[in-house]
């Protein structure tokens, strides 16, 4: 089963603790893109420059991504400045050019309109809505990004859009933002009553948690020494989640539940260089061993007891 993405690509100036880098490649349809063509093949819908590289174009096609939906526009890519202090959870925007951007008008060609698997990567809430009307037949699942920029500048028509997902994909300040809500379960609650039959949310070093109507899920991320750059980990855990659903086509609670944990295998490789170049480079040998570890990280109780052993009251005076 094949996927469409629809979202930002992006050159990203990126400062962190452990270093910088200027103009690598990005943007939330690339990172999505890249994790999710290990596993099912995959369409890209988005707006480049002239700058856009020969050799960026040629690493989606090396993933055999289809780049038809990637039209060139006169004008610079869209440009993305971000800063992280200590705290790698938060990505501070220091500036951000639309370029091309701007007038990004994304249209679908016929056969990405019958796709089975569509994400809409954060972009303008109404073109995420724009191009769920263009699908011709509904996708058997729809999920769907955004950020802080859209929940406070188009609260309307991102809720218009939110309504038709069937996964929000969210980070934690943006669903405490979106809900005006603390508490994550709260917050969760909040997002399952505009229409989406799960929220996803993703925690950074502290995981993601998954709601349903009736349950809660916990994938962890994989403790890592260092963190290069944590830009795009939140994509790539889209991409890994959405291309093990679409590759197993097992919509159950089981294969949702292993599709958080492969987005985090895929999202633990993206923090460890600066853009896509450790993503971009794996083998499914690499990404086997990092989800058998999870599994190890994750296990622990092979027991059939249900029940933990307690001292009575009696025992306890
Ligand atoms: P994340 O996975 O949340 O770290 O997303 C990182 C990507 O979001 C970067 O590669 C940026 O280029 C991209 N980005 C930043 N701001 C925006 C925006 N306003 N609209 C779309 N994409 C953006």
């Amino acid at each position: 089963m094949s996927i469409l993405v629809v979202g930002s690509v992006a050159y990203d100036s990126v400062k962190t603790p452990n270093g910088n880098h200027q103009n690598a490649l990005g943007g939330s349809a690339i990172y999505f893109a890249v994790a999710a063509s290990y596993f099912v093949p995959v369409s890209i819908v988005g707006v480049v420059g002239d700058d856009f590289l020969p050799e960026d174009k040629a690493m989606l096609e090396a993933h055999y991504i289809d780049t038809g939906g990637l039209s060139r526009v006169h004008g610079d890519t869209f440009r993305w400045t971000g800063e992280y202090g200590e705290d790698f959870n938060e990505a501070h925007t220091i500036d951000t050019q639309l370029n091309v951007f701007a007038g990004f008008e994304p249209e679908l060609a016929s056969s990405e309109r019958k796709s089975p698997f569509l994400f809409l990567a954060n972009i303008d809430p109404d073109l995420q809505y724009r191009v769920l009307q263009q699908m011709e037949e509904r996708p058997q699942l729809v999920a769907g990004d955004t950020m802080n920029f859209w929940i406070q500048a188009k609260a309307e028509t991102l809720a218009r859009a939110i309504s038709e997902f069937d996964t929000l994909m969210i980070n934690q300040g943006e669903v405490r933002q979106l809900a005006k809500e603390n508490n994550l379960v709260k917050a969760a609650r909040y997002v399952l009553s505009q229409g989406p039959q799960m929220v996803v949310i993703k925690r950074g070093e502290y995981g993601a948690l998954s709601f349903t109507s009736n349950a809660i899920f916990a994938a962890p991320a994989y403790p890592l020494e260092t963190i290069v750059d944590p830009t795009g980990a939140g994509d790539s855990f889209a991409g890994g989640f959405m291309g093990y659903l679409a590759a197993s086509r097992d919509l159950t609670t089981a294969g949702f539940r292993r599709a958080m944990i492969v987005g985090s295998v895929m999202a633990s490789f993206t923090v460890g260089s600066f853009g896509p170049d450790r993503l971009s480079c794996l083998s499914m040998g690499e990404i086997n061993d990092r989800y058998r570890e999870f599994r190890r990280l994750t296990y622990f109780d092979g027991s059939a007891e249900a029940e933990l052993p307690s001292l009575t009251c009696k025992d306890r005076s």
